[in-house]
């Protein structure tokens, strides 16, 4: 449906054996953004590991980032998600509107590593990674991590709660 209408362009530099998978995944991973539906391009340079989301290239139509054959959904998604961190005035408006996100943009989205974990984690719980800015994860199951992750969103922007990243690490601690 929208995959027709946003463009994938690999670097030079990235291995062609990998492209039509890892073409799949972002555009998999896309669909959990309905709000990114105005994004026209997704750039995508080869790093040797995790992820990469790059500012200087990316613009109001266009996600530039950086992974390899191995980077998962969840890295994707973090990366996504920086995009959003900065580029959330010009899809705010819209990202309200659409029931499944407008939790999100209630409030400004902070920036910050930890705050890119916790508003992909609460997306979706098939974005949620073994592994991230708040250590491993494995033997969590990803739906306490993702139910966490939303619940904390919900304290900070619909009750105030001051520090909703230390909310989500005792959430998960439990
Ligand atoms: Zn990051």
């Amino acid at each position: 449906m929208r995959e027709s209408d946003v463009k994938i362009v690999f670097t030079k530099f990235f291995p062609k054996r990998f492209r039509i998978y890892s073409k799949l995944k972002i555009l998999n991973t896309l669909k959990y953004f309905p709000e990114l539906k105005n994004i026209k391009r997704i750039n995508v340079g080869y790093t040797s590991f995790g992820g990469t989301f790059y500012l200087g290239k990316s613009d109001e139509k266009t996600i530039s980032i950086g992974v390899n054959q191995r980077t998962s959904m969840h890295i994707i998604a973090h990366e996504f998600t920086h995009y959003i961190q900065y580029f959330q005035k010009e899809i705010r408006d819209f990202g309200f509107k659409i029931p499944e996100v407008r939790l999100f943009y209630l409030k400004e989205i902070p920036k910050g590593e930890k705050a890119c974990e916790i508003y992909t984690y609460a997306r979706h719980k098939d974005l949620v990674g073994d592994f991230g800015y708040f250590g491993t994860l494995k033997g969590i199951k990803k739906e306490i991590i993702h139910i966490a992750a939303k619940k904390a969103i919900e304290k900070r922007n619909i009750e105030n709660h001051r520090n909703y990243i230390k909310f989500f690490e005792k959430e998960i601690i439990r």
